[in-house]
């Protein structure tokens, strides 16, 4: 059957669509509209250009109309913005930039693909700075034409989600004086407050002025004045507060719209016209860990959308099992990736979800590996059937594989029980025989048992504040290069030993370099008589990281000695 399918927006699932649609039939008439000069390209990979990493802006376009036309007969026009649907009709009017000439097009099947745009707030004065946001590959081929240009090196990002923190990475590495401003408390929300601190000195040790907490009242020229009264020079401002979704064009057309403002659509993706499919960043989904519609900006998500949609006009049946959110960032030497929901998420929406932690810091490869280094990861689990609910792991290595492995037991329902079992694969420079994902099945199930009791490292400041006792049992000179102020050490291998130490009336908190062997500790104690003895999760390590970036800036009195970050 020859059907005509037009597309809205030609990048990630516009593209993917069309692809699939050929793939699925040689009949169908493919158009697809672009209101841009380049389909088809990297958006993940913008801010890489800002460091030189992609050289020319033009690699980070993938395709052209030219090879679409030749490889897959599809019809793709550039610098065409479709500005009206008439659905009664269904015909689109498509206006041609470059000669201004409006048109009209008929359909039978519509696919919406059309994005979201970078949100630009109304703050006073933002006319007067030299504004730019990051969204496709003509931004980024202005902003950083604009900034080579300078002869000052001082840059304003505001914003510290993805795009925010990609770019003033990015800039950083070009050598730029980079500070980058955040409203609420942390950057990088898919990572809690206790994980993103590792990001955050990472920020501050790699140059960036990172400003948490702090939101941009006004700007006057080349100026950025903060609520806090600081201001801040910069010759250009990256604005990366957020997007919105694209939904003008199907409002205009009476295209219902969800709870969240992003269009809405059923499980096929398609709108409350059967005719009309939407995909990607202009739609909401499901979340089937919070079962909440949830704007979704990712670029995975997107494609796969587009695939249904295409399969489903091609009445192939598809699941959609709705979404959990995985991610991924680099942040100079650091790692990140995530999925399913933190705890920030868990409170945030107010779930009635019980859960518990598993925060542990294991070695990414077998530690005789020069190159092996300690990852930092955190579980949630739900209690009491011990469903995984998320992850997020940072390390300089390999985190996504790690955070894939429990994305994918999410996905399938799994346990904590489950995570002890999973084979995985296993050779020294990759991983460690018991990879960091076993580990996270053993402690959560021993959690789950109520095996231990534990306390995260965010709790050691209060815990100090509070007298209570906190050991060290790490051996003497671990603790001579820097410690917890005030705690005594008593080395797991003296325990035994110096039980006279430990009192078994009151709270015990103990740690070592990474929690380790202060589980084994807080085993022996257990087994030894002692009921109130609690492990520091993330221990000396974690507690490092946790203080760090709050000391500098605020300066404030550290807890420790000498931190230890390796
Ligand atoms: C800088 C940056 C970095 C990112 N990094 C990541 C990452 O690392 N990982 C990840 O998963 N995701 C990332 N994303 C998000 C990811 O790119 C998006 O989720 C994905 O591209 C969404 O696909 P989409 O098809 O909905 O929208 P887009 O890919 O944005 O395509 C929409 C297109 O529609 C066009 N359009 C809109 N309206 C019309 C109209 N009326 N007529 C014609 N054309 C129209 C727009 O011009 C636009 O080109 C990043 C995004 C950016 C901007």
């Amino acid at each position: 059957m020859c059907r005509k399918i037009i597309i809205v927006g030609g990048v990630a699932g516009g593209a993917s669509a069309a692809a699939k649609l050929r793939r699925n039939s040689e009949d169908d008439q493919i158009i697809m509209f672009e209101k841009g000069p380049h389909v088809s390209f990297s958006n993940c990979s913008l801010p890489y250009h800002l460091s030189g990493m992609i050289q020319d802006a033009e690699e980070l376009v993938l395709m052209n109309p030219e090879l679409f036309l030749k490889q897959y007969n599809i019809d793709v026009r550039v610098n065409s913005e479709v500005t009206f649907i008439d659905r009664e009709n269904k015909t689109v009017t498509v206006i041609n930039s470059k000669d201004g000439k409006t048109y009209s097009e008929t359909y039978d099947k519509l696919i919406l693909s059309s994005g979201a745009f970078p949100i630009i707030p109304k703050i006073k004065g933002i006319e007067k700075v030299n504004l730019f946001t990051v969204r496709n590959v003509v931004d980024i081929d202005r902003l950083n034409q604009f900034v080579s240009g300078l002869s000052s090196k001082k840059i304003a990002v505001i914003g510290g989600g993805f795009i925010g923190v990609e770019v003033a990475e990015n800039l950083q590495e070009a050598n730029y004086d980079v500070t980058l401003i955040e409203g609420t408390n942390q950057i990088l929300r898919p990572y809690d407050y206790d994980m993103v601190q590792i990001f955050h000195k990472e920020m501050m040790d790699h140059g960036v002025n990172l400003i948490v907490g702090d939101t941009v009242e006004s700007f006057n020229e080349n100026e950025v004045l903060l609520g806090s009264g600081k201001k801040i020079h910069a010759d250009a401002v990256v604005m990366a507060v957020g997007i919105a979704p694209e939904t003008k064009l199907a409002m205009d057309a009476g295209i219902e719209l969800g709870t969240t403002g992003a269009i809405k659509t059923d499980k096929n993706f398609c709108t409350n016209d059967p005719n009309i499919y939407a995909v990607g960043d202009a739609i909401e989904v499901y979340n089937a860990l919070t079962h909440l519609k949830t704007k979704l900006s990712l670029a995975g998500p997107a494609l796969k959308q587009a695939r249904s949609v295409a399969d489903h006009i091609n009445e192939k049946p598809t699941l959609n099992k709705g979404y959990i959110g995985s991610s991924a960032i680099k942040v100079f030497d650091y790692n990140g990736a995530s999925t399913g929901l933190n705890e920030a998420m868990i409170k945030g929406f107010d779930l009635k979800i019980q859960y518990e932690i598993v925060r542990i810091i294991l070695n990414d490869k077998v530690g005789l590996m020069p190159d092996a280094k300690p990852m930092h990861f955190k579980l949630l689990f739900e209690i009491p059937t011990g469903r995984i609910l998320g992850a997020q792991a940072i390390g300089k290595g390999d985190v996504t594989k790690r955070i894939d492995i429990i994305a994918s037991t999410i996905k399938f329902g799994g346990t904590v029980e489950d995570l002890k079992d999973l084979e995985l694969c296993y050779a020294p420079p990759f991983s460690t025989a018991k990879d960091i994902v076993n580990y996270a099945g053993y402690v959560g199930t021993n959690l789950l048992n109520q095996e231990f009791k534990q306390v995260n490292v965010d709790k050691v400041r209060s815990l100090l504040e509070e007298g209570k006792l906190i050991i060290d049992v790490r051996e003497p000179f671990e603790y001579e290069n820097g410690h917890i102020k005030g705690v005594i050490n008593v080395p797991l291998s003296e325990l035994r030993s110096r039980l006279d130490e430990v009192p078994k009336d009151k709270p015990v908190y103990l740690h070592c370099r990474t929690g380790q062997r202060s589980y084994n500790a807080v085993l022996a104690l257990q087994n030894l008589g002692y009921d109130q003895v609690y492990n520091i999760t993330g221990s000396f390590l974690g507690l490092s990281f946790y203080e760090y970036y709050n000391d500098k800036v605020l300066e404030r009195e550290s807890v420790c000695t000498n931190y230890n970050f390796i």
